[in-house]
């Protein structure tokens, strides 16, 4: 029986205990913490909804494969063994290890940008757009429009805007674009798929014009699992095959192993050219680690290795996207604002329509994640000007059109039960929204500054 919000297909066989502290303990934390949540011990949050990067929770067959762990310097078998599987699931001839996906992103970076060069995406990521800036790239948004707006329903919400490319290869001419990097799904829009014909139309758009394609690969499983439910002609396929066909518009990938590979660590840089391969595997070894371990353990490796396979089950992906819909579908149901249409990684809550009452400069989505946690113990992260940054040339603040607090649900970590507490806190915040107070910066770090800045009420 197809139900709409399908039960754990899972049993529980390891527990971990978690805390509810009171509501005077949680002002006076987020108040100690700078008003931001990064800053909050672990044990001091209910539900951790921060992340789900390395935040899984690995299976039976997972924790058997660590004690397989071979911590040879060189030449692991557990290497060997990932090896196998990313090229059996992904496809790609040549496999790089890395010890996230940052590290992946770091030397695909090094490797293909040349100072100057731009790297259109659809919408930038934090770590991404860092790495590319940092060698020289130019950044150029080429998303549809409509992935800004956080009520417009689309089902494929992330897809690549065609026209918009054309007119950066017309504009700058395709020798100045490094290689356009697709993300699956996008993060920052709200977990938005991108279709398989989108996929196959901007790869065969670049690939006429000799640009080369990457995708971030980092929730594959999940931009898989709306293929199959909504792009015609998908239904009957298993995730494994259309996750496989989404990689053949491609000439490579980062991996972050730490969200759909189901492990607390890990990553590689997945590629088909042979010279590039070999660039990578010299800078590896600068930044990483050998090309046999690149900066993870053997039993890392070899948890990531089974994750994969698992990561492919249609019950696991089935229960992980409808939970979180049932999350959203009671904020909606209550009238919070969200974005629209639910994506695949967590909730994002609309901060702009949640405290109408703050112009962006106070940080509105930074308010409210702190609001949330001092109200329900659930620690959420803010989407939105604060992770934007400053432009690395003018030096001034990007306004990003959505302003979010991102709910992100671990993999196989919380129960429903656990979505009703977040949707309950939620809704009472909502129902006293005006009592949020806006914030200023007491310190803004000069990198990625969302991690380790400091804020106080205005
Ligand atoms: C997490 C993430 C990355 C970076 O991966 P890490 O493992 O955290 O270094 C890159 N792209 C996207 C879309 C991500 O969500």
């Amino acid at each position: 029986m197809v139900t709409k919000y399908p039960a754990e297909p899972f049993r529980i066989k390891s527990i971990e205990y978690v805390k509810m502290n009171t509501r005077e303990d949680r002002e006076k934390l987020m108040k100690e913490c700078g008003y931001n949540p990064f800053f909050l011990h672990s044990e001091d949050v209910y539900i951790d909804l921060l992340t789900d990067s390395g935040t899984t929770a690995m299976s039976d067959r997972q924790w058997a494969g660590l004690m397989m762990g071979d911590e040879a310097y060189a030449g692991s078998r557990n290497w060997y063994h990932l090896e196998s599987i990313v090229k059996e699931y992904f496809g790609f001839k040549y496999v790089v290890p890395t010890h996230q996906g940052r590290g992946a992103e770091n030397i695909l970076s090094m490797i293909a940008i040349k100072p100057g060069q731009l790297v259109p995406g659809n919408m930038y990521f934090t770590t991404t757009r860092y790495h590319q800036e940092a060698n020289g790239g130019i950044f150029k948004d080429i998303i549809i429009d409509e992935a800004h707006d956080p009520v417009i329903d689309l089902p494929f919400k992330g897809n690549v805007d065609l026209n918009k490319l054309q007119a950066l290869i017309d504009e700058y001419g395709a020798h100045q674009i490094a290689y356009v990097c697709v993300a699956i799904t996008v993060n920052l829009a709200g977990g938005q798929p991108v279709s398989m014909q989108n996929l196959r139309e901007t790869y065969e758009l670049c690939h006429k014009h000799g640009i080369k394609v990457f995708i971030d690969a980092t929730r594959c499983v999940e931009n898989a699992y709306f293929i199959q439910e909504r792009e015609p002609g998908y239904a009957n396929k298993t995730i494994k095959e259309i996750v496989l066909e989404q990689f053949k518009y491609s000439d490579g990938c980062t991996m972050s192993g730490k969200k759909d590979c189901l492990t607390n660590i890990g990553g590689f840089l997945a590629l088909n050219d042979e010279d590039m391969f070999t660039e990578a595997k010299e800078l590896v070894v600068v930044f990483e680690g050998m090309p046999s371990y690149g900066g993870m353990t053997g039993r890392d490796m070899e948890a990531m290795a089974i994750g994969i396979t698992e990561s492919v089950d249609q019950a696991y992906i089935e229960h992980r996207i409808k939970q979180i819909r049932y999350l959203g579908d009671r904020l909606l149901a209550a009238g919070v604002p969200i974005v629209e249409p639910i994506g695949g990684h967590g909730i994002f809550l609309d901060a702009t329509r949640f405290c109408a009452h703050l112009p962006q400069e106070q940080m509105p989505a930074q308010a409210l994640t702190a609001a949330l946690y001092v109200e329900s113990g659930v620690r959420g992260v803010e989407r939105g000007i604060v992770s934007a940054g400053r432009d690395v040339n003018t030096g001034k603040d990007h306004i990003p059109k959505l302003e979010t607090v991102r709910l992100t649900v671990p993999r196989r970590v919380y129960t429903y039960a656990h979505m009703d507490v977040v949707a309950d806190g939620c809704i009472s915040l909502y129902n006293k929204r005006e009592t949020i107070r806006g914030l200023k910066w007491v310190y803004e770090p000069k990198r990625l500054r969302f991690f380790t800045g400091r804020f106080e009420q205005v």
